[in-house]
């Protein structure tokens, strides 16, 4: 699934199609096409792993889910959910979710949740914690309301970096231990936006899709933890369980 990083760079490719009127859009995205023909795109946003194109009265949000994609000027065998037609190019998402929304963005989204925004918030998303007590930290680092924009690399990574086990309840991590968490996921995020970019990304992984250790040279485990039951990758040795 992309994550936060990945749908910054859809982000950067989407830029030059700001300022630009859509001619026409099609697809079979359950949505009324009529209404974005002949409509400027005024701004590109993103919020975690919401790609958002704003049109002066509403907002056509892209959701990537697990296997989406999208091409500039080109097809692919199947079909897009949403093609953007402008003078001269186009832009197709496939196997995503798409959706319009009427109401002003500022009412659908807490800016302070996503990791890679300018409004992240390290105390905010510490209060947030406070309500998620008894969960285990490996389901909370993907909980979308507090940090939007995490997904399973990005949480895997960084509970190896901060050597926490993922079967940690949150409410037993020393408070110090939180904020480490808190800082690492946004400096990681920005280190996966980089290496993503480069196309080194698989290179930087330490714990993820991972067999050995890197700091203890023993293997890693590999279990699908929490109560989200998605795949985790830590050292028994290295990584603390708060219990
Ligand atoms: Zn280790």
């Amino acid at each position: 699934m992309p994550e936060g990083p990945s749908i910054v760079i859809l982000h950067d490719v989407l830029l030059p199609f700001k300022g630009k009127k859509v001619i026409s859009a099609s697809g079979y995205a359950g949505i009324d096409f009529s209404r974005l023909e002949g409509q400027k795109i005024i701004d590109l946003k993103t919020w975690g792993k919401h790609t958002l194109i704003c049109f002066k009265n509403f907002t056509v949000r892209i959701h990537l889910m697990m296997f989406g994609s999208y091409t500039i000027n080109e097809g692919k065998k199947y079909n897009p959910k949403l093609s953007l037609h402008f003078v001269k190019d186009e832009v197709n998402f496939y196997l995503c979710q798409v959706a319009i929304l009427d109401e002003p963005l500022s009412k659908l989204y807490d800016w302070a949740a996503d990791v890679m925004g300018d409004k992240w918030s390290v105390p905010i998303a510490k209060r947030k914690l406070k309500d998620k007590a008894g969960e285990m930290i490996c389901d909370v680092l993907l909980d979308q309301k507090i940090f939007s924009g995490v997904g399973n690399i990005i949480k895997n990574e960084v509970l190896f970096r901060t050597r926490i086990h993922p079967d940690s309840i949150t409410n037993k991590l020393p408070p110090s231990r939180i904020t480490e968490i808190l800082e690492e996921v946004r400096k990681y995020a920005f280190e996966f936006l980089k290496w993503k970019r480069a196309g080194t990304l698989s290179k930087h992984w330490e714990a993820y899709e991972q067999k050995v250790c890197p700091r203890c040279d023993i293997l890693l485990h590999k279990k699908k933890t929490g109560k989200g039951k998605r795949q985790s990758y830590f050292c028994n040795n290295c990584q603390i369980l708060y219990k």
